[in-house]
């Protein structure tokens, strides 16, 4: 199966010490991914690269780094949400073509690579050519069809559909690309005579480079020895945005900024809302660290309840949320937070949490409040019930694994164990985020899809498919086909599609 990510890059042409830059750039993001990282740079016309399994500081050595030493440079921090995690997939991938030599990081997924696969294996079909299982690899196949760079991006783009901000790295440039929507942020920076490109802001902070702009959705931008140059693929006006609102709520960095808006800023707003619309009398207002922090301060301020750590976070294991397996994210709870007894025991204790995805986690952490004495538990969640898959690249593929998409909210209070209940409203969220509210992807918590999950589609009409064909063996009638297409089909410019 086609691996899935949401992975952090970095980019940075110009500069004498540009491994280091990106070393500290990816070691900025590492939040984004923790699996493997890697990076690679250029040496006179050739590309040379190292990558590994684990943390940015487990990955490289002072003498790795030496070794890549550069004046350009790519990386990529990355965690798999589905299949094997292996050092085989790590990032950036490097190919030699017949053409030049390229590399490439990938942050989201394409929702039409199985197709795009088995296409690219039938015209290989005697020269089986995937070395990967990464939806990225099609990428690199697809762009290294042409003799030209941007010749051949452009032909990528052009058949490739989904979430993918890209940064390339060839002995002459770096190219960041950003898909027609712009699912995942990409962002360029400069520093001196050199330009970055990040996925967050939060990487060029540690090395002084300043923020410029977004990389726009449907944006290629070549930085080269004569700076950056940015052109369309997609004309502006054929372009929706779609900005996931969930790496607000909770995959950035507070300290970042994505869309335009500080993510801290955001998170601030959408606990000020909470309170708002799910007011409760308590002792005192508690995050569940870190990345509810933010919103519960909003909560605090906004309620007049006191704010207090009740909750302390063990920094040295990996964040519960990306860990590839359920067994490893059950066993991490307890390991990861710890519950001051003195802070709740005999209290009203309002819990704000950035979301609930499956329900274990929440059931847990609550178990912990009660066992140190805590009166009376409230939880309240930054976000609306998220209840149906993301496409575009976040770890929560299937609705079985979604406790919002099985369960109302008043048994999902009963099953997690708290005294009330409440979820930040849809108009609430978007109420907090400065852009419009159409150019924002809420297909987690709508099923409103802008772009077409093509395989998934695809995988449900032959799943149904067997099992009509299995129910007319057995003389029953014939289930209702579920494709749902869009006007535009696959190669259209955005569109909705509806779960
Ligand atoms: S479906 Fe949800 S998590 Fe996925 S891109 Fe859209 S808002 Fe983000």
């Amino acid at each position: 199966m086609v691996l899935k990510e949401a992975c952090g890059l970095f980019g940075v042409f110009g500069a004498p010490n540009a491994v280091e830059l990106t070393y500290l750039g990816l070691y900025a993001q590492q939040h984004r991914g923790q699996e493997s990282a890697g990076i690679a740079s250029v040496q006179g016309d050739r590309l040379v690269h190292h990558k590994d399994m684990g943390l940015v500081s487990d990955v490289f050595s002072r003498e790795v780094l030496s070794s890549l030493k550069s004046h350009a440079a790519i990386g990529h921090v990355r965690y798999s949400t589905t299949g094997a995690s292996s050092a085989l997939n790590a990032q950036p991938l490097v190919v030699d073509t017949a053409h030049f030599m390229l590399a490439v990081g990938h942050n989201g997924n394409l929702v039409n690579s199985a197709a795009l696969r088995r296409e690219l294996e039938r015209q290989q079909r005697f020269f089986p050519i995937f070395h990967t299982t990464t939806d990225t690899e099609i990428v690199l196949y697809l762009v290294a069809r042409e003799p030209d760079l941007l010749r051949g991006i452009r032909h990528a783009v052009g058949q490739i559909r989904g979430a993918y901000s890209l940064v390339f790295l060839t002995p002459d440039r770096v190219v960041a690309v950003r898909d027609p929507n712009g699912f995942r942020p990409l962002v360029l920076g400069k520093r001196g005579g050199a330009w970055a490109v990040a996925s967050e802001t939060c990487a060029f902070d540690l090395s002084g480079i300043e923020y410029v702009r977004e990389v726009e959705p449907g944006e290629i931008v070549t930085i080269d020895r004569n700076g950056p140059r940015g052109e369309r693929f997609l004309p502006k006006k054929r372009c929706a945005p779609k900005r996931c609102v969930f790496e607000h709520v909770y995959f950035a960095r507070p300290d970042s900024r994505v869309f335009g808006d500080t993510v801290h800023v955001v998170r601030r707003r959408l606990g000020r809302a909470l309170a708002r619309e799910h007011p409760v009398t308590a002792d005192l207002v508690a995050p569940i660290p870190d990345s509810g922090m933010s919103a519960a301060l909003g909560f605090a301020e906004e309620s007049g309840i006191p704010f207090e750590l009740a909750f302390m976070r063990n920094h040295y294991v990996g964040r519960t949320f990306i860990q590839p397996s359920q067994d490893q994210r059950s066993a991490n709870v307890e390991i990861k937070l710890a519950v001051v007894r003195e802070v709740v025991a005999g209290k009203r204790v309002v819990v704000v949490d950035d979301s609930v995805i499956r329900g274990t986690t929440s059931r847990s952490r609550i178990r912990l409040l009660r066992e140190a004495g805590a009166k009376e538990v409230h939880l309240r969640v930054s976000c609306p019930p998220t209840r149906h898959p993301c496409y575009y690249g976040i770890d929560f593929p299937d609705p079985k694994d979604l406790i919002a998409a099985k369960k109302t909210v008043e048994a999902i209070r009963t099953h997690i164990g708290v005294d009330s209940l409440g979820y930040l409203s849809l108009e609430g969220m978007l109420s907090c985020v400065t852009g419009p509210p159409s150019s924002y992807c809420t297909a987690c918590w709508t099923g409103t899809y802008s772009v077409e999950p093509v395989d998934a589609v695809r995988k449900d009409i032959h799943e149904r498919e067997q099992r009509t064909e299995k129910k007319e063996e057995r003389g029953g009638g014939s289930l209702p086909r579920l494709a749902r297409r869009s006007p535009e089909g696959e190669g259209g410019t955005p569109s909705s599609f509806s779960r």
